[in-house]
């Protein structure tokens, strides 16, 4: 299904268990070599089987998303945790959010040592009061129960050799078209939104921000509304793409309040705001599920989108 000439949104899967996760959308994601398309492939099916399996179970909607994300912050192919997209310095600072129906909700952004940042989250979430921390230190992750790695491992040659490339093109004044094929080492983020047997939704978002990123920076993904949100009345959304665009666009929120305050239907509410995230010049993707109903899938058109989705006896991946 196509929505118009700014996005194509697919709807996924009906009504009961559901698990939809992404691993990144991006300018050029369709350029890959075939074997970077066949182990991207595996690690999205790999991921979806790990969370389907805990739905499939009877386990809720929190876990799923955590067990899918885990397997994609531990696949070197995607831009979380291990290999993550690389600050100027060459170092990982990651992102991560986890989010409830019912309004729990944990982030966590500039971490450097947490080997799954989507645990972070969960531990902000479960053992604080708080909503979002800046880089926790290792005592407290230590405290929270989080594996801790030293930030080489997240340090993948192919993003090491991406930085140097952006590295390169901004040092040497270059043209938009090589700017923005350099746009496409930037992406690979990973989500996940799943809807349990009792009806209850979660989304979560892991990622290591964009290449050459000053240190410090923060994208969309940590925050709850811009990358990442879930409300029981309405939806769970998690969104990639050009972070500080999903920001200025409260992008995951807006999809909630198209479906909840003004009637739009899912795959309707989630290409609007792929649109006004195109209005100002960003480009990515959503994935997204309400409490009843299909869930959707929406990228902006000229990017790809890594996606899959499991629902019933249905099992989809795609890159
Ligand atoms: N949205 C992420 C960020 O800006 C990057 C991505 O999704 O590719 O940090």
């Amino acid at each position: 299904m196509s929505m118009g000439d700014v996005a194509h949104v697919e709807r996924v899967g009906g009504e009961g268990p559901l698990l939809v996760i992404h691993g990144g959308a991006g300018r050029r994601l369709h350029e890959m070599t075939l074997e970077q398309k066949a182990e991207t492939n595996a690690a999205l099916a790999a991921a979806l089987d790990a969370g389907y399996a805990v739905l499939a179970a009877g386990g809720t909607a929190a876990d799923a998303v955590i067990a899918a994300i885990h397997v994609m912050e531990d696949a070197p192919c995607f831009n979380c945790a291990r290999g993550a997209a690389l600050t100027l310095d060459g170092t990982a600072e990651l992102d991560a959010c986890l989010m409830l129906g019912n309004g729990e909700t944990g982030a966590a952004c500039g971490l450097t040592s947490a080997k799954h940042p989507i645990d972070v989250a969960c531990a902000v979430m479960e053992r604080t009061p708080h909503v979002l921390f800046s880089a926790p230190s290792p005592a407290l992750l230590d405290e929270w129960g989080i594996e801790q790695v030293d930030n080489a491992y997240y340090v993948t040659p192919a993003r090491a050799a991406a930085l140097e490339e952006w590295k390169q093109l901004h040092a040497t004044g270059a043209s938009a078209a090589d700017a923005a094929a350099a746009d496409a080492t930037r992406h690979g983020t990973v989500g996940a939104v799943a809807r349990d047997a009792r009806g209850i939704i979660a989304a979560g978002t892991s990622t290591g921000g964009i290449t050459g990123q000053v240190s410090g920076r923060v994208g969309d993904s940590p925050l709850c509304g811009a990358g990442t949100y879930a409300n029981a009345g309405s939806v769970a959304v998690s969104c990639t793409g050009t972070g500080e665009t999903f920001i200025q666009e409260v992008a995951a929120y807006q999809v909630h309040a198209r479906v909840s305050m003004a009637g739009e239907a899912l795959d309707e509410a989630c290409a609007h705001m792929l649109e006004a995230v195109d209005g100002r010049g960003g480009n990515g993707g959503v994935i997204a599920l309400p409490a009843e109903g299909a869930g959707a899938i929406g990228y902006t058109c000229g990017a790809q989108m890594n996606r899959a989705w499991a629902w019933e006896g249905q099992r989809f991946t795609g890159v």
